[in-house]
């Protein structure tokens, strides 16, 4: 039997729990394993049930010398154990838990943990927990450091806790050879063997063991995704570009069509240009990461790397996460490239330009998309240059399958989530990073209110004149109900009927509704509609989140505020204040004080890297980066902001390829396959 069993096979396991568990992403032994608990509950006070104190939470066992199950006069269930050891004995009571009568006998050894409780002079305890022991069998519910996990879908923390004991047992031995690093390397990071590491995490003899458990796990999902992004650079370095670019035989095109743009460029933008313009004429391919806050204007910076590869006769695919926010790529380039020879063409499930009618795939210098992009049926000849925009949108798939549209092309990838530099170091060693730390010249703070549900109405009648007497545009933003990444119908409803609400209240106002159910060619409509000016309010669940770009629209609101990151409240303001009006953000609230310092942190800070640090601070890196928003859920335990923790990571792959190849042994073959796949299945 090894670790890469399928869950299935787990011997007396229902199939609910089965399921359950894949829903947890859990599929083999070794997930199971993996999937560390949230806390330990501290059971290991065992005393002599002859000198159990009254109020004191402790364990004991003995034997059952007696069972009996009672009716009470309203109906209740009564079970009573009587519990004896040598030194005396006590009654255990339950309520309403028949299956007991069934599951325990009379002689049976029994050990419990609960408080004690004291009527009179006699004692009783109500178990918080129960396992019926034999004298040589090690425990695991009671008498020891506990392992709590984090309940999910119905499975109780006790079948997972018994499922994962098993495996312990089990697969000892493989759990034993289970160590890929030497020793200079555990030497040197301070951490402990992994065996010991894998069983101190679930069942630790003291919490000292359980900290240095946490460090040795924590350190390999660093050394992991530090040695895979390695992997990456250093096949990426072998890689050449099918053909060099020239930039210096252009500089008067490329000159003329910034001279051209609607505006100068920040000295930031002009920097990164730099650095780009330095990299399309290696002819290593580039891989660059830039992000830039939301409005810090990326896309120019990207049309100029596209222009400089059409003059080079190369192609260029920008790929977005939405049809929408492809839809305006294509509006803004188009605009961007007017008075050039650049042809610019948009290709999404709903948009298929690219096709003459011929059914021939024309020749077209930009094509920008969605996913669509990705897909077999559009041959690009020329491929030079591959832009991804909102690159954390995608997974690491999906941006290797839009690379093998050229060979070798450039990379520049896109984000405007601000990630601090060290984090973006750890998650993205194999990048080269470029920033745009500034923003475009007179742009005006977005005026930021918390709003409770006193003021709602107020607010409604502030936005009901500032709509008519300087027609402002307003979105209403919707957030996810469900915990999951999508959009569900239970959000789909909601935001319907905030929408129908609004329809109440703004009488007089044209106003639409967007999410994600709607068809695509339902959605640019309405979007144009906004942008054109007809609705005044656009109700949206959090697909407006990214890029969307009408300048006119100056009021955001957002429900359920508290339900936000930061980061992404920051996203969302950044749809308000693109032009040079003054621009609101209401943060509509319904869970009172409790989010309310964070909220009025937001409603001050305007800058995106100091929210995102803040967040990250009080949520923790594995909410901010975590499932729901980011989905690099490889990091459990890390602390990515840890720089000293980092750099030890770091410093133990530099030992460790000085003396081995990165893919030594076939432990850190396996581990770096399942990292690949884990961020694959991710998509
Ligand atoms: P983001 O970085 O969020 O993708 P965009 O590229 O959409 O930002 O740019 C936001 C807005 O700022 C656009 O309307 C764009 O035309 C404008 N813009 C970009 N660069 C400048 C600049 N240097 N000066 C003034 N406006 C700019
Ligand atoms: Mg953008």
């Amino acid at each position: 039997m090894l670790l890469d069993t399928p869950i299935n096979e787990l011997p007396r396991t229902s199939a609910r729990t089965i399921q359950r568990l894949q829903a947890l992403e859990i599929h083999t032994y070794y997930d199971l394993l993996h999937y560390y608990p949230s806390r330990h509950d501290d059971r290991s006070l065992a005393s002599p049930i002859g000198s159990i104190q009254a109020g004191e939470k402790v364990t004991i066992s003995g034997t059952i010398q007696s069972l009996k199950n009672n009716f009470t006069k309203r109906g209740f269930k009564i079970q009573t154990a009587k519990l004896a050891d040598d030194s005396g004995s006590i009654n255990l009571v339950w309520y309403n838990q028949m299956y007991l009568m069934r599951t325990l006998q009379e002689g049976m050894k029994l050990a419990v943990y609960g408080e004690v409780e004291q009527f009179g002079k006699i004692k009783q305890m109500k178990p918080q927990e129960y396992e019926i022991v034999s004298d040589e069998g090690e425990r695991i519910h009671t008498g020891r450091l506990v392992p709590i996990y984090a309940l999910t879908y119905g499975i109780s923390t006790k079948t997972i806790r018994e499922k994962i004991f098993w495996i312990l047992q089990n697969l000892k031995e493989e759990i034993d050879g289970s160590e890929y690093l030497p020793t200079t390397i555990l030497k040197y990071a301070k951490i402990i063997e992994e065996p010991e590491a894998i069983r101190s995490i679930h069942f630790p003899k003291t919490s000292g063991h359980m900290t240095q458990a946490y460090n040795r796990l924590a350190f390999d999902e660093l050394f992991i995704r530090l040695l895979a992004s390695r992997k990456v650079k250093e096949q990426w370095d072998t890689q050449v570009v099918s053909k060099k670019f020239k930039v210096t035989s252009f500089e008067s095109d490329i000159n003329t069509f910034k001279k051209g743009l609607p505006f100068k460029l920040t000295d930031a933008q002009q920097r990164v240009i730099d650095e780009i313009t330095k990299d399309l004429q290696s002819k290593k391919p580039m891989n660059r990461f830039l992000q830039g806050d939301v409005g810090s204007g990326k896309t120019v910076v990207a049309a100029i790397a596209a222009y400089i590869a059409k003059l080079n006769g190369m192609q260029t695919l920008i790929m977005a996460p939405t049809e929408i926010l492809a839809q305006q790529h294509y509006q803004t380039l188009s605009a961007l490239f007017d008075k050039t020879d650049v042809t610019v063409a948009l290709h999404t499930r709903s948009h298929r330009t690219l096709v003459d009618s011929k059914g021939k795939n024309a020749h077209y210098d930009i094509i920008v998309g969605t996913q669509a992009l990705i897909t077999k049926s559009i041959a690009m000849d020329h491929v030079g240059l591959v832009v991804i925009d909102e690159q954390h949108r995608f997974g690491v798939k999906q941006r290797a399958m839009l690379k093998e549209k050229g060979s070798n092309p450039h990379l520049l990838t896109m984000t405007a989530t601000p990630i601090p530099r060290t984090v973006a170091l750890t998650l993205y060693s194999e990048l080269d990073l470029s920033t745009i730390d500034e923003m475009p010249k007179g742009r005006k703070l977005i005026k930021t209110y918390v709003i409770n549900k006193e003021k709602r109405n107020d607010c409604y009648v502030w936005i009901q004149k500032q709509i008519q007497k300087h027609k402002d545009q307003v979105y209403v933003v919707y957030p996810l109900i469900d915990e999951s990444e999508s959009e569900t119908m239970k959000t789909v409803k909601a935001a319907a009927k905030e929408f129908e609400e609004l329809t109440k209240i703004f009488k007089t106002e044209s106003v639409a509704l967007l999410h994600g159910k709607i068809k695509s060619k339902d959605k640019e409509t309405i979007m144009g509609k906004f942008k054109d000016q007809t609705h005044d309010i656009l109700v949206a669940t959090s697909v407006v989140e990214v890029g969307v770009d009408v300048r006119n629209a100056t009021i955001m609101l957002i429900e359920g505020a508290e339900r936000f990151g930061l980061a992404q409240l920051h996203q969302l303001r950044g749809r308000v204040g693109r032009g040079d009006k003054q621009s609101y953000c209401f943060l509509f609230t319904s869970d009172g004080k409790k989010s309310h310092s964070r909220l009025s942190y937001f409603a001050k800070t305007h800058n995106g890297m100091k929210l995102s640090e803040f967040d990250l601070k009080i949520r923790g890196a594995g909410n901010m980066y975590g499932t729901e928003q980011h989905g690099y859920t490889d990091l459990k335990l890390a602390d990515i902001t840890n720089a000293t923790e980092v750099q030890r990571a770091q410093a133990s792959v530099d030992m460790f390829i000085k003396e081995y190849s990165i893919t030594h042994g076939t432990h850190i073959k396996k581990l770096l396959d399942q990292y690949q796949t884990n961020q694959i299945s991710r998509d």
